[in-house]
This record gives structure tokens, C-alpha cells and sequence, in this order.
């Protein structure tokens, strides 16, 4: 009887890893014919100055339609695209269409876009940068690079060069997910990032944690004292806006005031110019 209970259990794990396996092959084989086809596409989320109301900038956000496998979201196939060396080609292709998307939008807002570890150590990401801004003819200043902490791991100096030359073409950096990686603060001395965004983790937790609540208020003096911006990531109550309001945030982002939409929606908003937070985020949509 456990003979044969393990026999089932090794048989059901090799399925699930066979599973595993046929979903990362598709992924990989699907990826390099999404790019070239339409397959990709990107959404935009408003962040919205907290003193006007106003959207400041939106964030481009990456979705991949799959035939077959449907919605596959960012955090499972921009791993794979790292893995598989395509992460360049990808990034690229956002810079591209967030440059154009930008420079059609009614107001001078700027537009964010999400630049993997990867990505940032490869001498290939400043042209596609100039090329992007050239196309699009979107001045530098309104396109801002969000890198996470993790840049400076293994810090073998090449993102360091990396973000400085960025830094020169006039582009703005940001800082995401602050406070979930490796934080420290030794690199906010020796890099002048223009934004801040704390991880949407923290403001899950201030409307219960005291603890989370000491934290974003710590991080709300800090950025205020180094001339930054903060963005608190992932608002989707009004106590998590008044929250960030106390910290002394000056932008907020989250289902509170927009889920990421597609380009014409977002298009319509900023031609709307202020956004007031909606009472009831509308149900997850997951083509969005
Ligand atoms: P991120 O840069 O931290 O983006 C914020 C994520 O939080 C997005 O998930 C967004 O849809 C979600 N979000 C926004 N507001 C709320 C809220 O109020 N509540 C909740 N629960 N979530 C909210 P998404 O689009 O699935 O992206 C996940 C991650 O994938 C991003 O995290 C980013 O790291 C990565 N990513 C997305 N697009 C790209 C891209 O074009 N290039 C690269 N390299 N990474 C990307
Ligand atoms: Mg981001
Ligand atoms: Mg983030
Ligand atoms: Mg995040």
C-alpha cells in the first residue's frame, strides 16, 4: 500500500513537473513570436500628485495576450526573457511604444517604465533609450527609468556606469519597490534618484501594522529631507491615501484612483487632467 502511494505521489510529481516544463517551453517558443506579432501590448497606471489631484505621470506596464496559455503576467515571463537573453529586445520594444504613447498624451505627464537587472547591465540599454526619445521625438525629462534595489547586488560596477550615462542623456530615475530587497541606504547617498516608490507591501499593512505605518512615515521624512518624490505603490483604500497623505508622500498610485487601462483610456484621463479617488476599486479584470 506505501509502495504504491509513493509510487503515485513520484508519477503525480513528474506530471506537475512535466507541466512546469510545457508551460516554460511554450513561454520561451511564445516569446519570440510575440514580440514580432501583436501579442504584446502595454497598459498605463496613473500616478496622481497628491496636492493637485493631478496625474503626474503613468506607469507603462507590459501584457502579453498568449494564444493558448491566455493572460501571462510580467513577474512570470520577463524571468523567462532574462533566462532566454531576449530581456533587450523586450525592453526596448516598451521603451519604443511608452516613448510614442507618451508624446501623444494631452499633457506634458511622463510616462514610467520598468527597466529588469539585466537590462540595466547591458551596454545596449542607453540606445535604446536615445532611439526611443529620437522616434518619439518625448523630451528626456518626461521619461522616467524605474530600476529596483536588486541593481546593486553584485555590484560589479556596470550598473553604476549604466545609470549615470541615463542620468546624463536627462532622464529621470526612480527607486521601485523600496524597502523589500536589500535596502540601504548607502545607496541613496551615492545615486541621486528623482522618485522613491515604496513597495505596495508596506501600504497593505498601515491601516493594521504600527509597524508598517512607522516605516512609510520613515520613509515619507527620508525622501522629503533628500529632495525626492515618494510614490506609495498599491492605494486601494482611502485610509491607505490618508495614510500616505500623513507620511508626507507627494504621489500615489493604486486601484484607489485607476487600474492599469489601455492607451486611449488612459489618454482620456489625462486630457481630464485630475483624478479623485473612486469609492469601490471595479472588479480585477484580467485582460487589463
Ligand atoms: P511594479 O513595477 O512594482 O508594478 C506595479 C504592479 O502593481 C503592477 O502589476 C500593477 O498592476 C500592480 N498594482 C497597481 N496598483 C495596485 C493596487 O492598488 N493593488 C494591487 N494589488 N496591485 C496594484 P503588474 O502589471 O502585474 O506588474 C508586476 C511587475 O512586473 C511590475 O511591478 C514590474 O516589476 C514588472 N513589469 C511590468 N511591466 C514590465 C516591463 O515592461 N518591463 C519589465 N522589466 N518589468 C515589467
Ligand atoms: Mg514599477
Ligand atoms: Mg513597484
Ligand atoms: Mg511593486
Amino acid at each position: 500500500e506505501a509502495k504504491r502511494e509513493g509510487r503515485n505521489r513520484a508519477a503525480s510529481f513528474s506530471w506537475l513537473f512535466k507541466e512546469r516544463f510545457n508551460r516554460i517551453h511554450e513561454i520561451e517558443t511564445g516569446l519570440r513570436r510575440a514580440i514580432e506579432g501583436q501579442e504584446l501590448r502595454l497598459v498605463f497606471q496613473p500616478i496622481v500628485d497628491l496636492e493637485r489631484m493631478h496625474i503626474d505621470a503613468c506607469e507603462a506596464l507590459l501584457r502579453w495576450e498568449h494564444p493558448i496559455l491566455g493572460m501571462i503576467p510580467p513577474s512570470e515571463f520577463i524571468p523567462i526573457a532574462e533566462g532566454m537573453g531576449m530581456i533587450e529586445e523586450i525592453t526596448s520594444w516598451v521603451l519604443r511604444n511608452a516613448c510614442l504613447a507618451a508624446a501623444s498624451w494631452p499633457s506634458d505627464a511622463r510616462v514610467a517604465v520598468n527597466i529588469s537587472p539585466a537590462s540595466l547591465k547591458s551596454a545596449e540599454l542607453p540606445g535604446s533609450v536615445i532611439a526611443a526619445l529620437l522616434e518619439s521625438g518625448l523630451p528626456a525629462r518626461r521619461l522616467e527609468l524605474e530600476v529596483t534595489e536588486s541593481i546593486f547586488l553584485d555590484d560589479s560596477g556596470q550598473a553604476n556606469a549604466i545609470l549615470l550615462e541615463l542620468q546624463r542623456i536627462g532622464l529621470r530615475l526612480a527607486l521601485d519597490d523600496f524597502g523589500t530587497g536589500y535596502s540601504s541606504l548607502s545607496y541613496l547617498r551615492s545615486y541621486r534618484f528623482d522618485t522613491l516608490k515604496v513597495d505596495q507591501s508596506f501600504m497593505a499593512g498601515v491601516s493594521a501594522n504600527a509597524e508598517d505605518r512607522a516605516i512609510v512615515r520613515a520613509i515619507g521624512a527620508l525622501a522629503r529631507d533628500l529632495a525626492m518624490d515618494t510614490v506609495a505603490e498599491g492605494i486601494e483604500t482611502v485610509d491607505q491615501l490618508e495614510h500616505a497623505r500623513d507620511a508626507g508622500f507627494t504621489n500615489v498610485q493604486g486601484y484607489l484612483f485607476s487600474r492599469p487601462v489601455p492607451g486611449d483610456v488612459v489618454t482620456a484621463l489625462i486630457a481630464h487632467g485630475a483624478l479623485a479617488p473612486i469609492q469601490e476599486p471595479p472588479p480585477l479584470n484580467h485582460s487589463r
